[in-house]
């Protein structure tokens, strides 16, 4: 079985050093995971790594533009299906993956895990003790979330199931899958009680409150921050902590428990 990572020409303040395209294979067939955008170059990187191995399919962890594009028109010139959760705005999956599907690579397979948060329509992928998580956990960053309920779930789902690597979408490598994963659990949490701080201070919306407590992030990153931040006021909402009045954000007093 080989793992091998060929690292997109996208960096930039979303996606890092840019995104990795991942290949897998075994006894001489392999799969795709995220070519990523379209780029001639990177496709023909691609296509060279794939010499002399039998691809089976091109899969996508979720639709986003860095990851997903590249998917059919690669596809097609292996003529392989491509594989994802389901239709995107530059994807159209010939094959959907949802929780619990197989894909046989080899001698070996990959599992699919659904996984929400980041985006609605994500998977990881695992082989064996390693996971592929695309944008679900990064290398060196926190995630832009879109559901946090779902997300921190998504979080909950892998821990202790004995996983030793982390592949992510963008970065390094991660060993200690678990310590990784209590580290997003801790900082969301920790995200969660700032951002209900804040309301009680007197911000009064997603802006102001990225303001706040994103003060020490790149404020190039202050929308998606906001998404974030969004996807936060939601989860307060819902555990009745928080309140709108007059279009401002209020906090309530916490219940008796
Ligand atoms: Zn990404």
């Amino acid at each position: 079985m080989r793992i091998e990572r060929i690292l997109a020409n996208n960096p930039g303040p979303f996606t890092g050093p840019g995104t990795n395209t991942w290949l897998v294979e075994d006894a001489g067939e392999c799969v795709v995971i995220d070519p990523g955008p379209v780029d001639d170059l990177h496709r023909g990187r691609i296509l060279e790594q794939t010499v002399g191995r039998a691809p089976l399919g091109v899969l996508v962890t979720h639709t986003h533009s860095d990851h997903a594009p590249l998917a059919n028109p690669l596809a097609q010139e292996l003529s392989v299906p491509a594989y994802g959760y389901a239709p995107g705005p530059d994807f159209d999956p010939d094959l959907r993956l949802g929780e619990g599907a197989i894909v046989d690579i080899g001698q070996t397979r990959l599992d699919v895990i659904h996984t929400p948060g980041h985006a609605d329509d994500h998977l990881c992928f695992r082989l064996a003790d390693v996971l592929f998580t695309g944008d679900h956990i990064m290398g060196g960053s926190s995630v832009m979330v879109e559901d946090m309920g779902s997300y921190l779930a998504s979080l909950e789902k892998l821990r202790g199931t004995g996983l030793r690597r982390l592949n992510p979408g963008h970065g390094d490598e991660m060993d200690h899958p678990d310590e990784v994963i209590d580290w997003y659990l801790a900082h969301r949490r920790q995200r969660h009680e700032e951002i209900l701080e804040a309301i009680r201070a007197g911000a009064g919306s997603a802006d102001e409150i990225v303001e706040v407590v994103y003060q020490d992030v790149d404020r190039a990153l202050h929308p998606l921050a906001a998404r974030s931040v969004e996807a936060h006021l939601v989860l307060l909402f819902e555990e009745g902590r928080i309140a709108s009045s007059r279009h401002e954000l209020v906090a309530l007093p916490a219940k008796p428990t």
